[in-house]
């Protein structure tokens, strides 16, 4: 099984789908399933792709997520901080960690995230949530909702 890159980030047969289908504020990102699972191999290997400025839904769940920068640059927060990510970083998103990816270059942030195919749903900020992160070193100019 082969999916050919075709250039700009897209694959052959791929769609680019949109980023949810409901729920979650978020601006300018698009979805990709590059692998949707197998036996023995119960994962989804997605590629998302955020446009300069926008900004994926502020989101927690149970469900872990690996991350590969794979394109651009952006900031993102996982838990109670805010890093900085380029090109072929490596993160781990654990359990009930709030997080969040903006692109923040001139191009678009793009990465590889891995999920169990099997998984809860995201739950979105609360206003007391909203609060208790925008009390945070960092967090409160980060956050878009
Ligand atoms: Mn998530």
């Amino acid at each position: 099984m082969l999916a050919r890159h075709s250039g700009d980030y897209h694959w052959d047969a791929v769609p680019v789908l949109a980023y949810k289908e409901d729920g979650g504020r978020f601006k300018d990102v698009t979805r990709q399933v590059l692998f949707d699972g197998a036996p023995g191999l119960p994962c989804q290997m997605r590629y998302f792709e955020v446009s300069p400025g926008g900004h994926s839904s502020l989101e927690h769940h149970a469900h872990v997520h690996f991350v590969i920068i794979f394109r651009g640059e952006g900031d993102v927060l996982i838990g109670d901080a805010v890093h900085h990510v380029r090109e072929r970083d490596a993160l781990t998103i654990p359990a009930h960690h709030w997080h969040q990816f903006r692109a923040t270059g001139e191009t678009p942030l793009g990465f590889l995230c891995l999920v169990a195919a099997e998984r809860d749903r995201p739950a979105v900020p609360t206003a007391d949530d909203i609060e208790a992160l925008k009390r945070l070193p960092g967090v409160k100019n980060f956050i878009r909702w």
